[in-house]
């Protein structure tokens, strides 16, 4: 028999994230290994989404989505960035902020590409790259204050870079980029005239009065960023499968073909329902969901601290790095699975975010979970 896979097949195991919450399954913990929130979905959201099945919204949409929700993502986006975003020709809706990023790579990077990255990283980011031929250049941040400068973004260029990826602010590290970092991307993309692919989907939950700068909005940045962002963590949605990139329509047409080969379109009446919630909820709201990730940070920090698992306290998003090198074992791995044997807490092994050996010393906890639960987790971690 002579059938077989494609070469990139092994490219695309199955996450060290799923493997570590199917290991806690198993054994019956709690897992703060995968990054789902399980707060409460808006109820106005859920309301759209509903009322919109039962009117009948339930056919394919225009390949960039349904005008509602553009306009929402444009009105959202002009209200808390600044940025002139036109609903008609600048925003493409798509199957969360993972669809919105494979469809921009299938429509901008060619095999052979090379793309510089930040680590620790988001693993999707790294792995759709690889599945297409392109090639991640690693700039690598360490703890505790997860720096860096213009010559280690100089060290990573090659005549094949064809854009950077920015995540801010960051899984799994809680960075969240400071103006001033913005500004040394920017003036590194323009003089090598490559694209800045962001991924803002943490981008309301910013801790102690620090701002999300979406890097667009730099100088000389409107052009060749692709704002990348969703709805599964601020509405709590992560299965709705909604997310957007935002950019110049010359890109954003090529990318909502892309988007329409892969999934034609996001889920119909799911859109309707996140518009609403775009369109009707507060400020209030917002602020509120990033004031109860900070409380749940600092008591989550805390309890590791007291442990001896030294946290990385996060300035953003909902995990913290810790480092697990007081654990036994020699590799991130066996830490996080000797954590998980000892007290039934699920972490993910730091080494899913590094190249490099850094990722070792670290764990990522998820604490983004209801009070009841995270205090569980609290308490069996208090007995290690
Ligand atoms: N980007 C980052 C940095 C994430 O951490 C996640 C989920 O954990 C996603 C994207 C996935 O977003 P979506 O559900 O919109 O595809």
């Amino acid at each position: 028999m002579t059938l077989k896979m494609s070469k990139r097949r092994p490219l695309v195991a199955q996450s060290e994230i799923r493997n570590m919450s199917i290991e806690c399954a198993r054994q019956g913990g709690i897992n703060l290994a995968q990054g789902v929130c399980d707060l409460p979905v808006p109820d106005v959201v859920i309301q759209g989404a509903e009322e919109a099945m039962e009117r009948g919204t339930n056919i394919y949409t225009r390949f960039d989505g349904r005008p509602e929700l553009r306009k929402a993502i444009a009105a959202k986006q002009n209200r808390y960035t600044g940025m002139d975003v036109d609903p008609e020709g600048q925003v493409v809706a798509s199957a969360g902020a993972t669809g919105a990023f494979y469809a921009t790579c299938l429509a901008l990077l060619d095999e052979g590409d090379e793309v510089i990255v930040f680590e620790p990283y988001y693993g999707y980011h790294i792995v759709t790259m690889a599945s297409l031929g392109i090639k991640p250049v690693y700039v690598t941040l360490e703890p505790p204050d997860w720096g860096f400068v213009a010559e280690d973004l100089e060290k990573a260029v090659t005549s094949r870079t064809r854009a950077m990826i920015l995540n801010t602010p960051s899984n799994p590290a809680g960075k969240v980029f400071s103006r001033e970092e913005l500004e040394i991307i920017a003036d590194f993309s323009e003089a090598h005239d490559i694209f800045v692919f962001t991924d803002e989907i943490y981008e309301h939950f910013v801790f102690d009065g620090r701002e999300h700068v979406a890097p667009a909005t730099l100088p000389g940045m409107a052009k060749r960023t692709i704002t990348i962002s969703g709805l599964s963590k601020v509405f709590a949605i992560t299965g709705w499968r909604l997310g957007y990139a935002i950019c110049d329509p010359e890109w954003a047409l090529a990318i909502g073909h892309f988007n329409d080969l892969v999934y034609v379109c996001a889920p119909a009446p799911l859109q309707i329902g996140a518009a609403r919630g775009l369109a009707e909820l507060t400020p209030d709201y917002y602020q509120a969901v990033s004031d109860d990730h900070q409380m749940k940070r600092d008591l989550f920090c805390d309890t590791l601290r007291d442990i001896g698992l030294t946290p990385h306290v996060p300035e953003g998003a909902y995990y913290t790095l810790a480092d697990v090198t007081s654990l036994p074992g020699s590799t991130a791995k066996e830490r996080a699975i000797h954590l998980l044997d000892k007290t039934g807490v699920a972490c993910v092994p730091g080494s899913a975010f590094y190249q490099g050996p850094v990722g070792e010393t670290l764990a990522r906890f998820c604490f983004a979970k209801e009070m009841p639960i995270l205090e569980d987790a609290m308490n069996r971690l208090r007995k290690l």
